[in-house]
C-alpha cells in the first residue's frame, strides 16, 4: 500500500505495552513487556498500511531497545525520539521538536502529524502545545483520567488499541 499523508507520532508505555508487564533489570531497565491486548495488530497494521510512525517515549533508549527488540515490531518505528537521549521529557517541546526534526517534517506538516498516549498532562498536552493532533487511548487505569484544562483535552479518545485504528482512518481519509 502507499505512502500515507498522516504521520503517527506515538508513546509506548499504556499505549502499546502494559506497563504492569514490564520486567526490569538491577539498574532499572526494562527487559521485556507485554503488548496491551491488540496493540501488536494495530501498530503492525498501521506500518504495514505505510503509515510513517516514530516512537516519541519518556524512558531509557535501552529498556526501549530491548523491549521492541524481544517483540519483533521495532521495525515499525521509523526515528526513536527517547528522553534519555533528548534529555527532557514530554510534554517538553523539545520531543517533539526532535520527532519533527528526524522525521524531515517542516512547520507545514504539521497539520497531519497525530501524537497517539495515554497521559494526558505528557502526551496530550505536548501535542496540543506543539500543534498536531492528540489521541488518548485511556485503556490503562493508570494515571490521570481527569481532563482539568482545555490543554489536556485530546482532539480523539481511544478506549482500546482497535479504536486508534478506525481513529487514524478516519483522520486519513476525512483530509
Ligand atoms: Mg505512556
Amino acid at each position: 500500500m502507499g505512502k500515507k499523508k498522516t504521520i503517527i507520532f506515538t508513546d509506548s508505555g499504556d499505549t502499546i505495552i502494559d506497563e504492569s508487564t514490564q520486567l526490569y533489570n538491577n539498574k532499572g531497565i526494562v527487559l521485556k513487556a507485554d503488548f496491551i491486548p491488540g496493540a501488536d495488530r494495530v501498530l503492525k497494521t498501521l506500518y504495514d498500511e505505510g503509515y510513517r510512525i516514530a516512537l516519541v517515549a519518556d524512558g531509557e533508549w535501552d529498556s526501549f531497545q530491548n523491549v521492541y527488540r524481544e517483540n519483533g515490531l521495532g521495525h515499525c518505528f521509523e526515528e526513536w525520539i527517547v528522553s534519555e537521549v533528548v534529555g527532557v521529557q514530554k510534554p517538553e517541546r523539545l520531543m517533539f521538536e526532535t520527532a519533527l526534526e528526524k522525521m524531515g517534517l517542516k512547520e507545514d506538516d504539521k497539520a497531519n502529524i497525530v501524537m497517539i498516549g495515554n497521559n494526558l498532562k505528557k502526551d496530550i498536552v505536548g501535542a496540543n502545545r506543539f500543534g498536531i493532533k492528540s489521541v488518548w487511548l485511556s485503556w490503562s487505569p493508570r494515571y490521570f483520567h481527569k481532563i482539568e484544562n482545555d490543554e489536556q483535552r485530546p482532539d480523539h479518545i481511544a478506549e482500546t488499541p482497535e479504536d486508534i485504528l478506525e481513529i487514524i482512518h478516519k483522520i486519513e481519509e476525512n483530509r
